[in-house]
């Protein structure tokens, strides 16, 4: 069986990452691993969906036993994408993305080359403060730790395969689409399809 591709899908905070997610996993073929974080849950979160919120002692014990593909600080907590939310998907051709910060998707460019880095821009970064305010979950310091944390970001974003700005929603998620499958007829790719066409000669 063809194996499922590793997204890493990367946005500052604020970027509609979430919203163009939903829209994505309407597909059936994809599925987001489920990171773990020290943070909070914010309103309306659940856990084992949003996240699985952990203590940072139970953080810092799945990290000694190696239970992390990778973890980073951000913003004073910590994130991990859990090994046991991607390996076991891509082996049955399901294409997983993680949702990850910079540092986390340059310790996967290094540990799984073939991954596809996708980073999502906001249209401006005064658009950018214009959504974080709207969505009212932090204070006025953390919005502007964030902002001032997404410019830092968006100058890593050459380091990604593509670049795509979330200006409008549908647009963004079309392009989110139109870039998988361009990744998914690259000649690297065929041939396992051009053997699975002649195994029907
Ligand atoms: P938030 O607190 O807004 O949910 O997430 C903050 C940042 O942490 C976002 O940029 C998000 O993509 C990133 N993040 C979420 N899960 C992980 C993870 O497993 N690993 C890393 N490195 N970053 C993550």
């Amino acid at each position: 069986m063809i194996k499922g591709r590793l997204i890493v899908f990367s946005a500052p905070s604020g970027c509609g990452k979430g919203t163009m997610l939903a829209e994505i996993l309407k597909n059936d073929s994809f599925r987001t691993a489920v990171s773990a974080t020290t943070r909070n849950p914010r309103e309306g979160e659940t856990d084992g969906i949003s996240y699985h919120f952990l203590s940072r002692e139970d953080f810092d014990r799945k990290a000694d036993a190696d239970e992390f593909l990778e973890h980073a600080e951000y913003c004073g907590n910590c994130y991990g994408t859990l090994k046991s939310e991607v390996d076991p998907y891509l082996e049955q051709g399901i294409d997983v993305i993680l949702e990850i910060e910079v540092q986390g998707a340059m310790k996967i460019r290094e540990i799984r080359p073939d991954a596809l880095f996708v980073f999502i821009a906001p249209p401006s970064v005064k658009e950018l403060r214009r959504r974080l305010k709207k969505r009212g979950t932090e204070a006025d310091n953390i919005i502007e730790e964030r902002v001032s944390k997404a410019s830092y970001e968006i100058k890593l974003a050459e380091n990604y395969d593509y670049v795509i700005v979330n200006d409008a929603l549908e647009d963004a998620v079309n392009d989110f689409f139109a870039v998988i499958r361009a990744e998914k007829l690259k000649s690297k790719y065929s041939p396992e399809l051009i053997d699975k066409i002649l195994n029907e000669v």
